[in-house]
């Protein structure tokens, strides 16, 4: 299973490309900046409701741009016949009114109607079952133990973890040995 937002769907360069646009006059948090998985929290809390009305605005979800190489290798999942590839991702809670059907556009647009059927969205990933789960979080809690192992997909702001394997779309093929 492959995670959406910071794995195939690229959160944080469209965010950081609004935040720029609209609020020109604040500092900006730079990509290789990043630490820790909330962006809202290296934010000042005055700019806390800007940095919201970015995310929850109609259209940024649908137009979030594809994480370099992530179609590519989404695309050889599908010939990959030995493993089943679905993609598990979480709504925006409480807020999901753009996301949850933005998400659904943006698999249509990018891989097409072969993956909408394989997106799943869910509030509690460890209710999925799978032989592996493909995330940029780095501590994903539920009702129970996941089935699945955690593999991490690399950026700045998630390296603060522990001992799970990462990956991301240049070296993914080595990591997982397929
Ligand atoms: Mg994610």
């Amino acid at each position: 299973m492959i995670d959406m937002d910071g794995v195939i769907a690229d959160f944080e360069k469209e965010f950081l490309r609004r935040w720029k646009k609209f609020h020109p006059d604040k500092p900006a948090v730079e990509y290789p900046d990043r630490r820790g998985f909330w962006l809202i929290n290296q934010y000042p809390e005055e700019f806390h409701e800007y940095v919201k009305e970015i995310y929850l605005s109609p259209g940024f979800y649908e137009n979030l741009p594809p994480i370099e190489g992530a179609i590519e290798a989404l695309r050889e999942m599908e010939n990959i016949s030995e493993y089943n590839f679905f993609i598990c991702t979480a709504p925006m809670l409480p807020k999901f009114e753009n996301c949850v059907l933005e998400k659904y556009y943006w698999v249509k647009r990018y891989l097409g109607d072969e993956w909408i059927k394989r997106l799943i969205v869910t509030g509690d990933k460890t209710l999925v079952a799978g032989d592996i789960l493909i995330d940029d979080k780095t501590k994903i809690k539920g009702k129970i133990t996941p089935s699945w192992e955690h593999v991490v997909y690399d950026h700045p702001y998630n390296r603060d973890s522990d001992s799970a394997r990462r990956l991301t779309w240049k070296n993914w093929r080595e990591v997982l040995m397929i």
